[in-house]
């Protein structure tokens, strides 16, 4: 059909509703829609982002966007528990743990047109509606909201001038939330021409352990769900634990009509990062460029040398040679989703250092003084990770304490920073009633707390302070040489960059106290006296270092971040001087 024509001749006695933005070109963009079938948690986003991954590494222009089905407007209350990690861009937005994948497998910033929620589009077609946008029609599912979300991802293309555009379907084809982001892809599957977009389907390939085999069915009928929405998918990815058999690979394409090539299997690997190195040689890559019809853009130079320097990354992950153990303290039987980017962030430093990274939970729900060396016997290393509310705090606090009287490496992020001031202060300052206000607003000494006028400063108000802000390092500090060490970080300007989410702080009152029992702020405000990394000198503790901000949102598997880099670096130390071998 021609587009451009059917858009001029949208009045409001067309049935058309297809809002293009400027500048936008049909036929140049191309789109890559990837849906879930059976169930939900099936690697959508890992699938997604590590075939993006391989189209830039052959110098493609890549922009992914996930497409949440919630009314929410953004992830900024959901409850991590329930729905894994928030994840904060640097432009603030705080979104599904998923656009932490793209960045890392990326290497790329996202933004906040990169993540749209159900809320967010129904929000715009609202604000319209009550703007007299729609000329006098009756504002409907079809073609209204579904023009959003077409609208969304074009701009998108124009803004990022991506060749593709990765488009995740949040959820599961059949739940009435997403109905109408697949309606909206098969309508653009139209508009934009025969070889514009891809669809891929994401399927679960069940082995009942009682049959001890692979069974196909349930993957078909979540396939021809998708069918019925008029979405002919062109490739399939099967998830199953073990390699998907070719008798399953091709009993899924003789009912689907999709090539046995492209029935691809995606079993369960060691790591994610291993994903694209098997869609290679499966030639997922090739036949998806081909499919797209990008071979004249391909650069197969830089595809050539990216292959070869993730492949170096992955050999180090597939072959460690030592093992460290890191204890974090979280709910024990809390999803792993939930501190999924300092997962993530481990495995990074762990490939830099060789080393294989066990994860130990704490749940410091009851732990005090008395047990916490019992608790923490056989870590290597220590996180207290980013929290809200007093459960668990004071555990915490004497986690903090022990990993610094018994020189146990430690590295704070958000709240474990403002544990280690609280810490600090009423164990080496005197301080008897130091705390936190987030847990006692009537202490006597108050060092972590809420400061309006700060929050002015940042124009902000009383809300969180998100997003990404530039971090001044002390010279001379642990923390001047671990982000010098990385040559990505920008440490020529004795500036980083990194992402905050919080609302509490150090007070500036006591900053001079603190500074004189020892501590060193080593990160602080480009302007204002607002501390953002503590450290302990390397005199008196070999790894003692906690930062306001979440280091672990920046971390990415080429450059891991320099702080989580530094604490397995320093778990390692500690394990070869305690065991006098380096346990693998
Ligand atoms: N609850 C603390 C604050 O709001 C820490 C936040 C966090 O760890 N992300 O400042």
């Amino acid at each position: 059909m021609d587009l451009m024509r059917s858009v001029r001749d949208q009045t409001d006695e067309t049935e058309f509703h297809t809002p293009l933005p400027d500048g936008y070109q049909l036929g140049q963009t191309r789109y890559v829609a990837v849906f879930g079938t059976v169930m939900s948690g099936l690697g959508k986003g890992i699938f997604s982002s590590s075939v993006a991954k391989l189209l830039k590494d052959k110098s493609l222009r890549v922009s992914p966007i996930k497409l949440e089905g919630y009314l929410n407007i953004d992830s900024g209350t959901l409850n991590p528990y329930r729905h894994g990690e928030v994840f904060v861009l640097d432009d603030g937005m705080e979104c599904d743990m998923d656009l932490g994948t793209y960045e890392r497998m990326l290497d790329q910033n996202l933004s906040r047109e990169n993540f749209a929620t159900s809320g967010q589009i129904y929000r715009n077609v609202l604000d319209k509606e009550r703007a007299g946008d729609y000329l006098g029609r009756d504002v409907q599912m079809i073609p209204h909201v579904t023009g959003e979300v077409k609208l969304r991802l074009r701009e998108l293309a124009v803004k990022t001038s991506a060749d593709v555009v990765f488009v995740e379907v949040g959820g599961t084809v059949g739940d009435i939330e997403n109905a109408f982001y697949i309606e909206a892809l098969r309508e653009m599957n139209y508009e934009e021409g025969a070889g514009s977009v891809l669809f891929v389907a994401l399927t679960y390939v069940l082995r009942p352990p009682a049959l001890g085999e692979q069974k196909s069915k349930a993957a078909q009928l979540g396939i021809k769900r998708l069918m019925e929405s008029g979405v002919h998918p062109h490739v399939i990815a099967c998830r199953c634990e073990t390699p998907v058999t070719d008798k399953v690979r091709q009993k899924i394409s003789v009912y689907t009509n999709v090539p046995l090539q492209r029935v691809f299997s995606m079993h369960d690997l060691p790591s994610i990062y291993m994903l694209p190195e098997q869609m290679r040689e499966a030639g997922l890559d090739s036949e998806i460029v081909q499919l797209l019809d990008l071979g004249a853009r391909v650069n197969s130079a830089t595809d050539a040398r990216a292959a070869l320097e993730w492949q170096e990354f992955t050999a180090r992950l597939a072959r460690p040679e030592h093992e460290v153990r890191i204890g974090i303290t979280g709910k024990y039987t809390a999803l792993r989703d939930s501190y999924a980017s300092i997962i993530k962030a481990l495995e990074h430093a762990g490939g830099a250092n060789r080393a294989h990274v066990k994860v130990e939970w704490i749940d410091t729900t009851d732990i005090d003084d008395d047990n916490v060396a019992e608790r923490l016997a056989g870590v290597d290393g220590v996180i207290v990770p980013g929290g809200f509310g007093v459960r668990g705090t004071a555990g915490k606090i004497a986690v903090v304490r022990h990993v610094r009287e018994q020189g146990i490496p430690y590295l704070g992020i958000c709240l474990g920073f403002q544990m280690a001031v609280v810490d600090y202060a009423r164990n080496v300052c005197g301080l008897d009633d130091a705390d936190s206000t987030e847990i006692n607003p009537d202490c006597e000494h108050p060092v972590v707390s809420i400061l309006p006028e700060q929050k002015q400063i940042e124009g902000l108000g009383g809300n969180m302070r998100l997003g990404g802000q530039d971090v001044v390092i002390t010279p001379g500090t642990l923390a001047a040489e671990l982000f010098a060490a990385d040559a990505a970080a920008g440490e020529a300007s004795g500036r980083v960059r990194e992402r905050f989410r919080h609302r509490f702080e150090v007070d500036p009152e006591y900053v001079e106290t603190l500074e004189e029992g020892g501590l060193i702020f080593s990160g602080r405000h480009p302007e204002h006296p607002i501390m953002q990394i503590l450290e302990l000198s390397r005199d008196v503790h070999p790894y003692f270092i906690a930062a306001q901000f979440h280091p672990e949102l920046t971390s990415r598997p080429l450059t891991p971040q320099p702080m989580f880099r530094g604490l397995v670096a320093a778990a390692l130390a500690r394990r070869h001087e305690t065991t006098g071998q380096p346990a693998c």
